[in-house]
């Protein structure tokens, strides 16, 4: 069913390869829908906008357009996403169209973790010395769809969903442990195991990337 009237509020302005162009149009084909309902109308665009999506994804990529195009702290300009979290920091989702994948987010660009975020990890995870800092490894995440059968716009409306909480990406990049080279003896901190490692001489042991590739002589 195409509602004709979609077409009556539609900004000729934009740029029809953008992802902004996406969200709009999609906008404009279920305006007529009551505000509470999840959008059920694929726009009737011949050229399929950013890129071509399967019936099967389309709904999961309505749902992202709506989440983006109704959410006060969303906000799309291009092929750019900007998320302002509950805490008041805004972060950008840059490239974004319907063959996106995996989504990298800068997390923080401050070593240290806010207080009442620190709090909140601790109350979730129990006390942690990596809940208080973000190390260089950790200041950018990556998320998205780990299953080829999901649609790609549900992926989006997850990491969207992660980035407007104030806590859920310092989660993420808190998970991080200490560790020592066996070999080399360098220490530095790798993903995952959180907090372990951190007393001194206590490091988890493993084998660093230049210890790794050194050929094997005996
Ligand atoms: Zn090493």
């Amino acid at each position: 069913m195409t509602d004709n009237s979609a077409w009556d509020d539609v900004n000729w302005d934009l740029d029809f390869e953008s992802f902004e162009w996406m969200v709009h149009l999609a906008a404009c084909f279920n305006s007529h829908l009551p505000t509470n309902l999840p959008w059920a109308v694929w726009p009737d665009w011949s050229t399929d906008m950013p890129g071509f999506v399967v019936d099967d994804h389309r709904p999961g990529w309505l749902s992202a357009l709506r989440l983006v195009h109704t959410h006060p702290r969303i906000a799309v300009a291009g092929n750019s996403i900007t998320v302002t979290d509950s805490r008041g920091t805004a972060r950008v989702l840059e490239d974004v169209d319907v063959s996106s994948r995996w989504w990298h987010v800068d997390v923080c660009s401050e070593w240290n973790v806010p207080l009442e975020v620190v709090a909140a990890l601790d109350a979730r995870h129990g006390p942690s010395p990596s809940h208080r800092f973000v190390p260089g490894q950790m200041e950018q995440i990556c998320l998205g769809v780990d299953d080829d059968v999901l649609s790609y716009g549900l992926g989006l409306a997850v990491v969207l969903q992660a980035m407007l909480d104030g806590v859920v990406l310092f989660d993420k990049a808190t998970d991080f442990h200490a560790a020592r080279c066996r070999f080399c003896r360098e220490t530095t901190y790798r993903q995952g195991l959180r907090g372990q490692g951190f007393e001194p001489g206590k490091e988890v042991v493993f084998t660093c990337g230049s210890c790794t590739s050194e050929p094997v002589t005996n």
